[in-house]
């Protein structure tokens, strides 16, 4: 067999008889062909698999295999799903017809052959398979398009009904292409249920514009949800009558989710899954715009959640977020209450977050202003409750300011503004509570902001000092220790008491940087007194809670004293009660290690926490400081005496030192020593004074004991 001329179409005469295939292969080879030929369908197939030809001429009557079976073998081949095949037959009955069509001849001829027709017969078939490439080519370019557009596209007919779908449609619907007969009604299967009728109406409909366009949910067959959006176009006859709609289906479901996910982003909050400060701001400027046109109350809740910083300080930011992600439940689950009542879809109560541990909540429409109030004070209840965080118990509270418009505010920003001016009032007087905004308030809120705005610079500008109050030992009657208490100094404020701005610097975190200033100047100024002589034995510190549970409270005591030169047992570290009660933090093992370091502690405002002396004995305590207003009282008040008796024996029997605070009085004084207390701190003795005066101070005062001693007075 020679290889081909591939300009001239190629023919495979396919007869048993011998003579015939001579005859064939000579006079086509003479009409232009470029024939060959073979004498059974075994060959036959072989033939096709290796040369290809362009067309085959097959006889039917052929031994072992027939020209049927033969043509159904060449079209598994690869080669032959396509070939064009002219089938010879002695019959042109339509039995042999449908046969020969059957088996998959492209066209049939009767023999004996005519000859002279067919060339032109071979020719027309090459025409004609060529066209069908053609279309087949431009079918699957279409349809690869389509895929790479994830398109699909559709054809109905208006009169029939008749819908026709492309390959793609049946890939977005998870079907194979073609594997069921394309329908209206098995198409509304996979649109989701909602949206079918609108779907069906928009087809079935006598639509006049020429386009339009409408978004859907499918699930495909595999339960999948894809969005989509149908185009259609409308063909129209010479009377403007609609008769066939074109359209294309476009799976959007990536950007779909894309957009879905930027919007979760740009109006929630991602830890709490809450809307966040914009779609907040945007909820309550609506409300607002509509309030003016039609008068409802509009109230603004403003939470700050009390003891965050601590939360987060102490067991990390992890716990932290855990704590917020309840508390943002907590609050849902309120909001739900309200909503639920109220049975809207989208309920009068809209809970946010801010940033922070700062959350707001939107209640439009209530009926009643004392709701709002059931509302703050189902929020402050529910958020109290005791928290379980990783097998950690932990407790906080809230502190909830309220705005209504459009008496505290017209605008957002107002609103939002006079809810957080209430919230720092409701903190002041006492956290865990609720206030609702009033004038008075804003001059206080003011003044709180600038403060916060200086303080942050006041250690940097020199504006601190120490001031120092001795303490008597009531045992020797000198003076042999003092208290270190912080003074702010500033030009706009002028003299800023510490009862005032501790606990801004608390809620904002600034008494860290505070604190450690304290602890360095102090430990220096002691070394400075030592230098010089002064009989100091002891040097007392105030450490805020917030300082106290940092995870690096220890190493820093330690840097900074080391760094002074101090000796560790002379400095002491006075901490609250509130640190012993709250058992979310390991207070004990830090109180173990302080003590190992060698220093002093003792506990600041004793009696006024809610410790018990029981309690204490878990601590490695070494002094009680008896709170001011029982020393104050003890002289009028049996309660008061009876409270300091108490403390004194107690103390006594547990080995811990006790020192009373607030001694304003000679009186006072005396019934200490009657009482045995071990050391006293008071005006009676010195108020706090600079720590250039204290030397003098040490010495005049001993000087008189000694005096007073030898007077016998
Ligand atoms: P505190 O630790 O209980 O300090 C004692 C307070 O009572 C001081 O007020 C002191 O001036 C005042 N005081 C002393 N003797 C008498 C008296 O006989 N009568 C009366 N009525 N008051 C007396 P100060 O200096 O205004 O400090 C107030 C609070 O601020 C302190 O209470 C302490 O809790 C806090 N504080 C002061 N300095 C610091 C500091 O450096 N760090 C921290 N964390 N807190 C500090
Ligand atoms: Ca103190
Ligand atoms: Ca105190």
């Amino acid at each position: 067999m020679s290889t081909l001329d591939s300009k001239v179409s190629r023919v495979l005469v396919v007869d048993h008889n011998e003579a015939m295939c001579r005859r064939a292969v000579e006079f086509l080879n003479r009409a232009g062909f470029a024939a060959e030929s073979v004498l059974d369908a075994k060959n036959a197939l072989k033939y096709i698999e290796s040369n290809a030809p362009d067309v085959v001429l097959l006889d039917v009557d052929m031994p072992i295999t027939d020209g049927y079976k033969a043509c159904e073998q060449i079209r598994m081949l690869e080669q032959g799903v396509r070939l064009p095949i002219l089938m010879l037959t002695k019959r042109d009955d339509a039995a042999a017809v449908d046969m020969a069509f059957e088996s998959g001849a492209t066209d049939f001829a009767t023999k004996p052959v005519n000859w002279p027709l067919l060339p032109h017969r071979l020719n027309n078939m090459l025409r004609t398979s060529e066209i069908l490439e053609d279309l087949d080519r431009s079918h699957s370019s279409l349809d690869v398009a389509q895929r790479i557009a994830s398109l699909g596209s559709w054809e109905y007919n208006m009169s029939t009904g008749a819908l026709i779908w492309s390959d793609n449609l049946f890939r977005l619907l998870g079907l194979e292409p073609q594997s069921q007969a394309s329908t209206l009604s098995l198409f509304m299967k996979y649109v989701a249920e909602e949206d079918r009728s609108k779907l069906f109406n928009w087809l079935v409909s006598d639509h006049t514009k020429p386009e339009s366009m409408l978004k859907q949910r499918l699930f495909t067959e595999d339960g999948e949800e894809r969005h989509v959006t149908v185009r259609i176009r409308n063909d129209f006859d010479s009377d403007g009558v609609i008769v066939r709609k074109w359209g294309v289906v476009h799976d959007v479901t990536e950007q779909y989710q894309a957009e879905k996910k930027i919007h979760m982003l740009a109006y929630y909050d991602s830890l709490t899954r809450l809307p966040n400060r914009v779609l907040f701001c945007e909820r309550l400027a609506r409300d607002i715009a509509m309030g003016r046109k039609e008068p409802k109350d509009i109230a603004v809740l403003f939470l700050d959640l009390d003891n965050f910083k601590r939360v987060n300080d102490s067991l990390g930011h992890a716990y932290g977020d855990l704590l917020l992600q309840e508390v943002g439940e907590r609050l849902q689950a309120c909001a739900n209450e309200v909503n639920k009542a109220y049975g809207l879809e989208e309920g009068p109560c809209t809970v946010a977050r801010m940033g922070g541990d700062e959350f707001t909540v939107l209640l439009t429409g209530l009926k009643e202003r004392s709701e709002v109030i059931k509302f703050a004070e189902d929020v402050t209840e529910s958020l109290s409750d005791v928290y379980e965080l990783d097998e950690n118990e932990c407790h906080t509270s809230t502190s909830i300011g309220i705005s209504h418009f459009p008496d505290h505010g017209n605008s957002v920003d107002e609103l939002l503004k006079t809810a957080d001016v209430a919230m720092y009032g409701a903190k002041k007087r006492g956290k865990g509570c609720y206030q609702t905004y009033s004038l008075e308030l804003d001059a206080n809120s003011i003044r709180r902001y600038r403060m916060e705005e200086l303080l942050r610079s006041a250690i940097e500008s020199d504006e601190l000092v120490l001031h120092y109050q001795p303490q008597l030992n009531l045992e020797t009657g000198k003076l042999e220790s003092v208290e270190a208490l912080v003074r702010w100094n500033n030009d706009e404020l002028g003299f800023v008491s510490p009862g005032d701005f501790i606990p801004l610097a608390e809620d904002t975190g600034l008494i860290v940087g505070i604190g450690e200033w304290v602890l360095s100047t102090a430990c220096k100024q002691a070394v400075e007194w030592i230098n010089a002589g002064v009989p100091l034995k002891r040097i007392a510190v105030n450490i805020s809670v917030l300082e106290f549970i940092r995870p690096d409270f220890l190493t820093l005591v330690d840097n900074t004293v080391s760094d002074s030169g101090l000796d560790p047992a002379m400095l002491e570290l006075e901490i609250t009660e509130s640190v012993l009660v709250d058992d979310t933090f390991s207070a004990v093992e830090t109180l173990h290690s302080l003590k190992q370091l060698g220093y002093e502690l003792s506990i600041d405002d004793f009696g006024t926490g809610f410790s018990s002396l029981s309690q204490l004995k878990h601590f490695p305590i070494d002094r009680l400081k008896i709170d001011q207003s029982f020393v104050q009282g003890m002289l009028s008040n049996v309660h008061d005496s009876a409270i300091v008796r108490a403390v004194l024996s107690m103390a006594n029997s547990m080995n811990l030192r006790v020192i009373a605070e607030g001694v304003e009085t000679r009186e006072q004084l005396e019934f200490l020593y009657d009482c045995n207390c071990d050391e006293a701190q008071g005006y009676y003795l010195s108020r706090p004074i600079p720590g250039a005066a204290i030397a003098e101070m040490f010495a005049e005062f001993n000087q008189a004991e000694i005096k007073r001693s030898g007077t016998g007075d």
